[in-house]
Formats: C-alpha cells, sequence, structure tokens
C-alpha cells in the first residue's frame, strides 16, 4: 500500500478550509500567518512559496518578512515583537535553516509560543514530550497522521526513527511513545552513533527514515512487511532535468517497496502533510486567539 500524502494532506486541507470559512463567517475572523526568511537559499524559498500557496488555497492570509543574510538578530527579533502582538497574524513560521550566527533557539524562542504554528518553540516541545497541549512540530505531527489517516496504527509497534533532530526525529519519538491510541509504540531513536543501525532497523515494525542520505534506506536493512516512512528530500543534481536536479528520499523505494506492506513515497508522502498540518495549526492558533 502507497502512504499517500498527496491524497491525505488534500483531505486535511479541505477540512481546514471548511473550518477557515466557518471561523470567518461566526466570528469575522481571517487566520494570519508570517513567514519569517533570512537569505535567499533557493531550497527555503521554494519551500515558503509552497507553503505561501498552500495558505492561499485554504484561506489562510499570509506575510512575507524577508530578510538579507547578513541581518543581525536585532531586526529579527524586533520584527517577531511586533509580530506577537499583531491582532491580524495568529501564526508566526521562522524558516529554517538561520544563516551561521544567529542563534536559532534563541529566534525560535522570541515567538509567542499561543502563535508558535510550527510547534518549535521550546515550551511547545515541552509540551509534545509531556503530552499536554500546545502545538506540535509539522513534520512529525504529518508523519503520525499519514499512517493514522491511511488505516494503519502505532499501537504496540515497534518503532524505529532513525535521525533525532530537532525538528523531526526528537518530536516525533515525542508523540509516538505517549500513552494515547494514537501513538503508544515503542520507539527507537537511530542516530551517527547508533552501532549496527541494520540489527535495529530489520526488527522494526515501522522504520521512519529521516536522516538527510538519499536512498540510505535498503531492502536488506529491513524486515519482509515492514511499514516505511520516508521523510527525507535531499536534492540530486540531474543535468537531464529541467531543474538541473531530482529530489530523493532517504529510503531506496525501488529495493524497498516490494518487501514493505505499506510505504510513503518522494514526492507525494511527508512532505504535503507537512504543509497540511501547518495549515491546520494555524487555524487552530486562530480559533484560540479569536476566542
Ligand atoms: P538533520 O540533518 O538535522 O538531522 C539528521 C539526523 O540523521 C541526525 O540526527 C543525524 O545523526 C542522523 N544521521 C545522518 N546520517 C546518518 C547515518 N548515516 N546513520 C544514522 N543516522 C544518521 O536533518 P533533518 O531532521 O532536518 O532532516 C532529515 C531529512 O528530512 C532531510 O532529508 C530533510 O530535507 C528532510 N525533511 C523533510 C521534511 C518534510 O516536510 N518532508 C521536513 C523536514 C526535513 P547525528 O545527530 O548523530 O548527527
Amino acid at each position: 500500500m502507497l502512504l499517500d500524502g498527496t491524497r491525505i494532506g488534500a483531505e486535511i486541507r479541505r477540512e481546514v478550509a471548511g473550518g477557515v470559512a466557518a471561523l470567518r463567517r461566526e466570528r469575522g475572523v481571517v487566520p494570519g500567518i508570517a513567514f519569517v526568511s533570512v537569505g535567499d537559499d533557493p531550497a527555503s524559498r521554494s519551500y515558503v512559496a509552497m507553503k505561501e500557496k498552500g495558505c492561499a488555497e485554504v484561506g489562510i492570509r499570509s506575510r512575507q518578512c524577508t530578510f538579507p543574510a547578513a541581518v543581525g538578530k536585532g531586526p529579527l527579533l524586533e520584527t517577531i515583537r511586533l509580530l506577537n502582538l499583531d491582532p491580524a497574524i495568529h501564526g508566526i513560521l521562522v524558516q529554517l535553516p538561520l544563516p551561521p550566527g544567529i542563534d536559532a533557539l534563541e529566534i525560535l524562542s522570541a515567538v509567542s509560543p499561543e502563535k508558535d504554528v510550527d510547534g518549535f518553540h521550546p515550551l511547545n516541545a515541552g509540551r509534545t514530550l509531556l503530552g499536554a497541549g500546545g502545538f506540535r512540530a509539522c513534520t512529525p505531527a504529518g508523519i503520525v497522521e499519514l499512517l493514522l489517516r491511511s488505516g494503519g496504527s502505532w499501537e504496540g509497534k515497534d518503532v524505529v526513527v532513525v535521525g533525532r533532530s530537532a525538528i523531526v526525529g526528537k518530536p516525533l519519538a515525542a508523540m509516538l511513545m505517549q500513552r494515547d491510541r494514537r501513538a503508544n509504540a515503542t520507539v527507537t531513536v537511530c542516530h551517527t552513533g547508533t552501532r549496527d543501525l541494520a540489527a535495529h532497523t530489520r526488527r522494526a515494525d515501522i522504520v521512519v527514515a529521516a536522516l538527510g542520505q538519499p536512498r540510505f534506506l535498503k531492502a536488506a536493512m529491513v524486515r519482509e512487511g515492514v511499514t516505511v516512512i520516508d521523510v527525507g528530500i535531499n536534492r540530486i543534481e540531474d543535468p537531464a532535468s529541467p531543474r538541473g536536479y531530482r529530489i530523493a528520499g532517504d529510503v531506496d523505494f525501488d529495493e524497498v517497496a516490494p518487501k514493505a506492506e505499506a510505504i510513503s513515497p518522494v514526492p507525494g508522502g511527508v512532505g504535503p502533510m507537512t504543509i497540511a498540518m501547518l495549515l491546520s495549526n494555524t487555524l487552530l492558533a486562530a480559533r484560540r486567539l479569536a476566542r
């Protein structure tokens, strides 16, 4: 079975569009999000453009706050301070990575936790670990939702997450270990310090590959009947392609798919789910702030 993020992401976007229309009708509130980005990294620019398009499609207003790569932390913090106070803005997203020299944690911590629709503020990260209310990071939340809405379950499963970043691996592990029917998994997190990574992935019911290494997960590293979720978005040079590059996941799809009971493709898997969850979080923020 293909874990179809394009279809499920579209389903979530339709639900969000309905929620946005209702909020507008009943409370006169139009959800608004601000994108704070620094520098002109082409990948970051294309992610922001996709997020903006997603917002427009569901009726969320978006605003761009773009800074040159050489900007210091002062103007960023001042912009975030003003956005925190702006009643037309319900969500603030700081596009990562920030240039070296800027302390990302300091900038992310300046965003009001009530407007932190990316779920990266330490308060929301902590709430995720505790299983308390707050915003969940979009990519891991999208991964959880992708399997559940495909008819799968995390409950009781041996899940191996490869990658321990603060935006994917760690928050996903925190979400999946919760005593909750949507989670309740036994989670192992692997990284570059893991001895014999394949021994872990081979015994897993579900492998989530989030390490940023193109086609890393091979057929020999998984067991028959595994479920595989591929988070990777890697640009591979390809002179034959009109853009000069191709996108590859962290999983060798052609090798692994025949052994897998369920697998997510790249593109069309986790990517559209991340955007759908961002839209969903922004609607949630607007609803909460409009109370
Ligand atoms: P990071 O580079 O921040 O983290 C990568 C993690 O993988 C680290 O924990 C690292 O270990 C681990 N790792 C790297 N190489 C290996 C290896 N050979 N063996 C074991 N562990 C390894 O990446 P991100 O979490 O930000 O992103 C991961 C991938 O997901 C990227 O391809 C990224 O583009 C993609 N992504 C996709 C999103 C989507 O919406 N679909 C959203 C966010 C990211 P260590 O900690 O020891 O260095």
